[in-house]
């Protein structure tokens, strides 16, 4: 078991070192579009796209313990426990066909997380690309999230908006057919107690990759386009991989 994560460590680095991995970070509160500009930017660059709400809701599915746990903090806007969802990002990120490198869509969400990310890269011998923060205003949010429909189909998982992004079939995904759904963290109680969570952790996040650099925020209101603020986040990443 050791040998074989020592040998894929070591095609890692190679790997690497001939050429550099692309990760992005996509922070913002909840609804602030990061789910949207991943699902295009990440196939457009190549890259994974990584979203640690979707990983829980995977789980969830499941059934399992694990799953039924996450489960009830889900629906009560916490965040999840930081070993749980380490471990499961770690996982992705270190599956060969993610070498490339990523997008993660809500993560780090903590300081704690973003000094994981920093000490993971850190053994890895590379580094975040960029950390992009999407700021949104609160009625817009609210706007958004009682409008977002996601596709039942948690392989696919693609948002729509039921004004601002509808599918091309009222209630069907237009990628895989599967009927979209509203999400049981979407409800209004919900939703505030998952700004609160996010008010709390933000600012403590912002000021960590203030300290270490590589920050770039975004202000973005519900009258840009998705496509806008797909263009302005594809220019932060294009600009700080040259970095
Ligand atoms: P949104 O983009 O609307 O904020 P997500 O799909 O990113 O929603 O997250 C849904 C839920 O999954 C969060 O409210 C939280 O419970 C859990 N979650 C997602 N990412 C993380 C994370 N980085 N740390 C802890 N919990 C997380
Ligand atoms: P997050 O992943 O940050 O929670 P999403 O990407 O799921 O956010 O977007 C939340 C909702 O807002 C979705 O219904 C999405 O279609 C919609 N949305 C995304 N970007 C925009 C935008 N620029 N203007 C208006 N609505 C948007
Ligand atoms: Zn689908």
């Amino acid at each position: 078991m050791k040998i074989t994560r020592f040998l894929i460590g070591f095609a890692r680095s190679l790997v690497f070192l001939f050429r550099r991995p692309i990760y992005v970070t996509l922070m913002g509160g909840p609804g602030a579009g990061k789910g949207t500009v991943a699902q295009t930017l990440a196939p457009e660059l190549g890259l994974a796209h990584l979203s640690t709400g979707a990983l829980m809701r995977r789980e969830v599915e499941k059934k399992t313990p694990l799953g039924q746990s996450i489960e009830k903090i889900m629906k009560a806007g916490k965040l999840v426990p930081d070993e749980i969802v380490f471990k499961l990002l770690e996982q992705e990120l270190e599956r060969p066909a993610n070498w490339r490198g990523a997008i993660l869509d809500g993560f780090p969400r903590t300081r704690a997380q973003a000094e994981w990310l920093t000490a993971l890269f850190g053994k890895w011998h590379t580094r975040l690309t960029v950390a992009v923060q999407l700021e949104v205003p609160e009625a817009d949010i609210i706007e958004r999230l009682s409008g977002r429909r996601v596709c039942s189909n948690t392989s696919c998982g693609t948002t729509y908006h039921v004004t601002f992004n509808p599918p091309k079939t009222e209630g069907v995904c237009d990628k895989c057919q599967s009927a979209l759904m509203q999400r049981a963290d979407d409800k209004p109680e919900v939703v505030l107690a998952r700004l609160v969570e996010y008010r709390a952790a933000q600012a403590p996040i912002l000021a960590y990759y203030g300290e270490v650099g590589g920050l770039w925020s975004i202000h973005t209101t519900n009258k840009n386009t998705p496509a806008q603020v797909l263009a302005n986040v594809k220019s932060a990443v294009l600009a700080s991989s040259k970095r």
